[in-house]
Order: C-alpha cells, then structure tokens, then sequence
C-alpha cells in the first residue's frame, strides 16, 4: 500500500536555478488618440534590459518594446513559473503601473478575447495562458492525480470582496494552523482551461455589474486571480508525495493614486488604502532585498497580509511595470521605473511547499 511521504527539499532545491524575483518593463505602444493629439514618444528601448527616458538609462532582467506580443511575454516571463507550481512552490506575477498603460490587457487580455480559445487569440493575456499551460504541462508530464482550484478577490479600500461569489459582504482574515486564511472564500475546482477561464470571465463581470462600482473605479482596486495545485505522484518506493503550489496573477490599482495626495475627488480614507497597499508592497519587497533587514511588514496592508504566503522565502515573484512612452506620462513612468528599479534583487533562499 502506497505510504506518505515528505517531498525532499534538497532535490527540490536543486531543480530551482533561477532568482527569487524578476522585475521586467512592458511599454504600451501609443494609441491613436495620442498619434492624433502628436504626443512626443520618450522612453526608448536601448537594448532587451535597459530602457532610456529623458536621458536616465535605467536596467531590469528584461524589457519589452511597444510590439511585443502578448505571448512573448508570457514565454519569457511566466511560463517557467508554471514548472515551479507543479514542483511545489508559491509564485506572483504583479502587473504594476499607472491606469492605462497595460496592466489589465497584460495579465486578462482584451476582455473579449477570455472566452475565446486562447491559442488563436493573441490578445489572450497571462491568466487564460497560464491555465491552458499548466493543464498542458501536467498532461505532458503524466501527472494524473492532481486538483486545481481558483479564486478570484478584490481589494477595495482595505476590504476584500469574493469575484467568484454572489454574496456582497467584504470577507475577513483569519489565522489556522496552515497561516492566513480567507473566512469563506469561494474556491472552484476546475477541470481544463475553459473552466478556468469561465469562472475569471464570471469574476471579471461581477467587478463590472457591482453596486460598489457606482462610487470608485477599478483603477483604485488590487485583484488577485490564484490557482491553486495539488498533486499526488508515487515515486519508485511506492510512496505517494503531496505537494502544493499556487500562482497568484494580481492586478495592482494604478500607481499615479500614490502620486494624488491632494486630489480631490478621492475620499481621504479611500487614498490612505490605496496608498498604504501600494507603499507597503513596496516596502514589503525592499525589506526582502535587504539581507540585513529582520522586519518584514507584511501586516502593514490587507494586500501584503494575503500575499505574505508567497512573497519572500518560499516563492517566486515577477513585478512586471507598464508604462507609457508619451512625454504626457514622463512624471508617472519615471516613478513607476523608480519604483521597479527599487524592487529587484530579492536575495532569500526558496524551499518547496511539502506535506
Ligand atoms: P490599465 O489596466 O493599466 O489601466 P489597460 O490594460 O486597460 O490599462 O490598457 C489601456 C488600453 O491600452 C487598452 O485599450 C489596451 O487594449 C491597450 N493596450 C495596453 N497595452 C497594450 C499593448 N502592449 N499592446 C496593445 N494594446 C495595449
């Protein structure tokens, strides 16, 4: 009879070669409106890691011009994130930046496109391809016995509301014996991609239809699409091996609310959230660098709290920052650059998820 068995770490550390974080620049390219109104194109991509604006050359693990495809990204970006799912580690891909400059078609795509078969669709952003490769990928590597489940959350001015779920209420934290947990989060087990895709299609609607969207925008909002994997493989003593590994896809509010300390049609409090997720995740990233650093405040912010399973440690994390390259936008892309330069180089040591 097949027994339990922990997952070694030393042979999972060895399959683990790359860096814990990798930050990435994604230019959008000008609209047509902005062609219309002659917008000054200023952020020049000098090479596949550095870009160029108003003569500060700035340098990240990867840089990705105007018209760069959709699945270039992916390929270079996530994809071998998906490897390390399967292998047992928690990884994040963060779309950072300000509103308009591409996080929401870099991480779903072109709405219309979710539904679609994401292959023939290359406005398909990360969410539907990493289902789709992930299903692949267990398929190709005869793993039969496995369960992927999703949920789908925003955070709105520090209150966490359930995309996948009918009921209205904001959702609180709750520590057990495994760390933090979402009190009744909705998380629905799917079989294939299109299901995968169904229910953010679902989510995606319910952020559109709902009745707090009459006072804020999405801008203001973080989501956090995860899928979640468990797998039971034997190996050759007959033993059966559990691991546990999830992808977290969020889509960060737009980076310029940082900037709108005055503004006036943002309610005081309101700001404070954003600000205080955004700021905190900063923080929060910069502390993992520092190898001297003991503190972590992961407890300063709802969005740090819930991710704090998968940043830092035991995880892999991609920040990927958009920007815009019209001289209309220069003061937010130069923070949005600013602000990625400061999140690289995560130095802690990963460790596989075991049971
Ligand atoms: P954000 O989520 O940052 O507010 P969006 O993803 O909504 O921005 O993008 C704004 C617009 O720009 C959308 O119409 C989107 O289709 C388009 N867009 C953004 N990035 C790209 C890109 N890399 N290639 C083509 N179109 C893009």
């Amino acid at each position: 009879m097949a027994t339990l068995k922990k997952k070694g770490i030393s042979s999972s550390l060895q399959h683990i070669s790359m860096q814990n974080i990798k930050v990435v620049v994604r230019v959008r390219p000008i609209t047509h409106n902005e062609e219309e109104q002659n917008v000054k194109n200023i952020v020049k991509c000098l090479t596949h890691k550095e870009i160029l604006m108003k003569e500060k050359k700035y340098s990240f693990d990867r840089v990705f011009k105007p018209t760069a495809s959709q699945i270039e990204l992916y390929i270079n970006v996530v994809a071998p994130l998906i490897k390390d799912v399967i292998s047992g580690y928690n990884c994040t891909v963060f779309a950072y930046g300000q509103t308009g400059t591409g996080k929401t078609y870099t991480m779903t795509g072109d709405k219309c496109s979710i539904i679609k078969n994401w292959k023939e669709d290359e406005d398909a952003g990360i969410i539907p391809r990493a289902a789709h490769h992930l299903f692949h990928e267990l398929d190709r590597m005869k793993i039969n016995q496995y369960t992927i489940k999703v949920s789908y959350i925003e955070l709105y001015n520090e209150e966490i509301r359930d995309l996948l779920s009918n009921d209205e209420n904001a959702l609180q934290l709750y520590n057990d014996s495994k760390g933090l947990k979402i009190n009744g989060l909705n998380e629905v087990t799917c079989f294939n991609s299109a299901d995968v895709c169904r229910e953010l299609q679902r989510g995606i609607l319910k952020r559109q239809v709902a009745p707090t969207l009459m006072n804020h925008q999405s801008s203001r909002s973080h989501t956090v699409f995860t899928i979640s994997l468990s797998t039971t493989e034997s190996n050759l003593a007959g033993e059966d091996i559990l691991k546990y590994g999830k992808i977290n896809l969020v889509d960060l509010a737009g980076s310029e609310n940082i900037a709108k300390a005055g503004c006036k049609d943002l309610r005081a409090q309101e700001l404070a959230n954003i600000n205080k997720s955004l700021l905190t995740l900063g923080r929060v990233i910069q502390s993992l660098a520092d190898k001297n650093q003991k503190h972590i405040p992961y407890r300063d912010s709802k969005l740090t709290r819930i991710l704090q399973d998968s940043l830092g440690g035991n995880t892999k994390t991609v920040i990927i920052a958009t920007v815009s390259p019209a001289h209309t936008s220069h003061e937010e892309t130069a923070n949005t650059l600013e602000y990625a330069m400061r999140a690289r180089d995560i130095k802690n040591t990963p460790v596989a998820n075991e049971q």
